[in-house]
């Protein structure tokens, strides 16, 4: 095997970069192994599968010497009234030495669903390689970078090395189906948390070829307007100009939500809006970010805005407004003579920071109350926020944005692009709520990796860099860390 290119000027970091890629086959095939057992969570029937899965993890942990807790989620209620066991989170932790940084480390198990039928060139589960890709279901999302942590380790163990902080591990097997029961194990394990200084999660993807770090996600708030006229469906032969029509209503709502220049007409939406620093600012110059190639990836002609600067403040920094469907409206094809009775708008804000959901909730609402009665309409409004996702944002002077910082530098040549999500995850923000320690996200998949979709797959440059990135990443943060102490010391 060829290696990848090194940075190294230390004798430890050559060692490991040097072990890493004597043994990337090893790597490898450890991934093929856990992308061969199909742990979708969606699935009933393949829960076993997923249990396994969960257990060779904690084996795999185990391994490497730490102390690993398998935590029982209770039981999933199916929609035909049986239950089957969650399957297990996984608590571990490596190393108790009160000198050094504690750092904890998410990751999932679990994967979407995946079926060759589905239009897969290769079988989701029997991962193959093509062209330097390795194609298969959890390769990028989440099984790829969670290996990478645990060949991280591997590495210091093999080579009899320390390892340079104390590690923790949270990982657990229904991520693909939202996390339920997360929270509660956070909240429920609070002494496992005590110690940890830093968390990382790395579960999402670069922006371009250039590794990036993600310090921010958007939030969501998602509005159902509902209005109602009478209590059934009419014809417009029978009834049509004489009545107050619901969907006229909803419609005259709807457009007075948003502008055709993307400007948000609920008064006050954008008050909380965190205002852009000089700082922030100069983030986004060196970004590397193709507007043309963005543009053919949507099948979009013009975008709102003309740099890459604005387009990417508008996506992650910046709130927007999406009008999605109408429910009870007639959509079907041919010229149906309908009047609807009850028609349902569904929207939704992308929050970003500092707003709030209950703020934007009592905006939303009170704005499409004052229009509906500029409408003297006898019909009935009702609006309701149906999902209040928060923003999150972290401080990229965090220590261990620093340290992520470095290691990246000193792994791939190039510093990161500092980079935001513009959707919504809620993970980093749960950790950071809950546990008020200092959140990370540090990617190590490609752009083009395909989470979800058909043909997932991590390069195996992404791969074995990546795990170079996360053993490296130990020593930086040691460094920062140790550096920190020293300056609280009086
Ligand atoms: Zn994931």
């Amino acid at each position: 095997m060829v290696p990848y290119g090194s940075h190294g000027s230390e004798p430890l970091v050559d060692e490991l970069f040097n072990y890493i890629d004597t043994h990337q086959d090893e790597f490898v095939q450890d991934l093929k192994d856990w992308i061969a057992i199909p742990s979708d969570s969606s699935d009933p029937l393949l829960r076993g599968d997923l249990s396994k899965m969960v257990e060779i993890t904690a084996e795999s942990l185990q391994a490497l010497g730490a102390t690993v807790n398998l935590v029982d989620m209770g039981e999933e209620k199916l929609n035909d009234g049986r239950s089957i066991p969650f399957p297990k989170a996984i608590l571990a932790e490596l190393g108790k030495n009160s000198s050094k940084a504690t750092v904890c480390i998410y990751g999932h198990v679990d994967v979407q669903p995946a079926k060759k039928e589905d239009g897969w060139k290769t079988d989701p589960y029997n991962m193959t390689e093509i062209n330097g890709n390795l194609y298969g279901r959890g390769a990028t999302d989440n099984k790829g970078p969670v290996l990478a942590w645990i060949n991280a380790v591997k590495t210091y163990r093999t080579l009899d090395q320390e390892i340079p902080v104390n590690i923790k591990f949270i990982i657990e097997g229904v991520e693909e189906t939202g996390s339920p029961g997360l929270e509660d194990l956070i909240k429920a394990n609070a002494s496992f948390f005590a110690d940890v200084d830093y968390i990382v999660i790395s579960d999402n993807l670069w922006l371009s070829r250039k590794p990036a770090l993600t310090y921010g996600t958007r939030g969501s708030a998602y509005f159902f307007v509902e209005v109602e006229g009478g209590t059934k469906d009419l014809h417009s032969g029978t009834f049509g100009g004489i009545i107050h029509e619901a969907m006229r209503d909803l419609v005259y709502l709807l457009a007075n939500l948003i502008d055709s220049s993307g400007h948000i007409l609920i008064p006050g939406i954008c008050d909380d809006v965190a205002p852009l620093t000089e700082e922030e600012r100069r983030l986004y110059e060196n970004i590397d970010f193709d507007l043309e190639e963005h543009k053919n990836n949507g099948g979009v002609n013009t975008f709102l805005y003309s740099t890459k600067e604005e387009i990417l403040q508008h996506l992650w920094r910046y709130p927007s407004l999406t009008i999605h469907g109408i429910e009870g409206a007639f959509s079907g094809p041919g010229s149906k003579t309908v009047i609807p009775s009850k028609v349902i708008g569904k929207f939704s804000i992308r929050q970003v920071p500092d707003m709030k959901s209950a703020v934007v909730q009592q905006q939303v609402t009170k704005h499409l109350e004052d229009v509906f009665a500029k409408l003297k309409s006898p019909n009935k409004l009702t609006v309701s926020m149906q999902i209040g996702a928060s923003p999150w944002v972290a401080d990229v002077n965090d220590p261990q944005y620093e340290a992520a910082r470095n290691a990246i530098t000193k792994v791939f040549g190039v510093p990161p692009d500092m980079i935001r999500d513009g959707s919504t995850i809620p993970l980093a923000r749960i950790f950071q709520d809950l546990t008020k320690k200092s959140v990370m996200m540090l990617p190590i998949g490609g752009a083009d990796d395909g989470e979800h979709s058909q043909h997932e797959k991590i390069s195996r440059s992404n791969y074995i860099q990546g795990t170079k990135l996360f053993a490296i990443f130990f020593l930086e943060l040691s460094k920062v860390h140790e550096e920190l102490m020293a300056k609280k010391q009086p």
